[in-house]
């Protein structure tokens, strides 16, 4: 039996109070509930401009586990793509100016009016291909996060980590995989995936539950304890792969937890670790 999860290795994605919370909202929740590590959406840092943001989290001591989110690399055409790249690399400086430890990709899906799949992943590998010129220099980490299948369309045309694995085996050093219950614990392939991936690309392991039924495709992910994951089991693989980073709390939930108060959010997912 794998020891749950503690507070030390806990950390807030934004997401999770985008509705209800601040950056310094969630900087300051976290450090009211013992949480140590935040992983802020690019709109928080925006909000409060990104110097800001990286002087409050310095302050705060928390670990910053990831910047979400690049990505979005496929385009209907040159210009396109470009832009996008430009700003990835805008990100990547963001990621390395408030201390991320990575930036989470989500790549992207088919260009408006496409149905080359084949030609997004293309546009993926390439566009991922060239950000990592940038990055890796940087010293900072890309993690591709695989996205359930039903998003390739507008979101992510990578959606297995077996297809991640393959990217990162194809471009090489400095890129990794988040790993994020929800789109992936489905899979038949997981446990053999996440072996594959080891510790050297494990760069984050997100947390949430599914819910049975789902009434919406993106904002209605569920409470840790309140769907039909197997949290333990394959945080016991991410474990058993060499994974010793944090684990971070990241839900969608435009009905109900958005609705809650912030302190009542983390309160409870403080009290769901030990179903982790
Ligand atoms: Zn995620």
């Amino acid at each position: 039996m794998i020891q749950p999860v503690t507070k030390e290795r806990f950390a807030l994605n934004t997401a999770t109070v985008r509705a209800q919370w601040s950056l310094r909202d969630c900087i300051e929740g976290c450090v009211r509930h013992g949480i140590r590590g935040i992983a802020p959406w690019r709109d928080k840092l925006e909000d409060c401009g990104v110097k800001e943001a990286a002087r409050m989290i310095a302050d705060s001591g928390l670990v910053v586990t990831g910047l979400c989110r690049g990505g979005m690399f496929p385009a209907a055409d040159e210009a396109g793509r470009r832009a996008a790249l430009d700003d990835n690399r805008r990100a990547v400086d963001h990621a390395m100016e408030i201390g991320a430890r990575c930036l989470v990709l989500v790549v992207g899906g088919l260009p408006p009016g496409s149905k080359d799949l084949r030609g997004a992943r293309a546009q993926v590998r390439d566009g991922i291909g060239a950000l990592l010129d940038h990055a890796r220099p940087a010293g900072l980490p890309l993690a591709i996060e695989p996205l359930h299948p039903m998003y390739a369309a507008d979101r992510a045309c990578v959606n297995t980590m077996k297809h991640a694995n393959e990217l990162c085996d194809e471009l090489g050093a400095g890129l990794g995989i988040a790993v994020d219950v929800y789109h992936v614990w489905w899979d038949p392939d997981l446990e053999a995936e996440i072996g594959r991936a080891g510790a050297q690309r494990l760069l984050g392991f997100h947390l949430c539950d599914w819910l049975v039924p789902t009434t919406d495709l993106l904002l209605d992910r569920g409470m840790m304890g309140d769907g039909v994951i197997d949290l333990p089991r394959i945080r016991g693989w991410m474990e058993a792969a060499g994974y010793a980073g944090f684990a971070e709390v990241e839900i969608f939930s435009a009905e109900t937890w958005w609705k809650r108060p912030g302190d009542e959010v983390l309160r409870t997912c403080v009290e769901r670790l030990p179903l982790v």
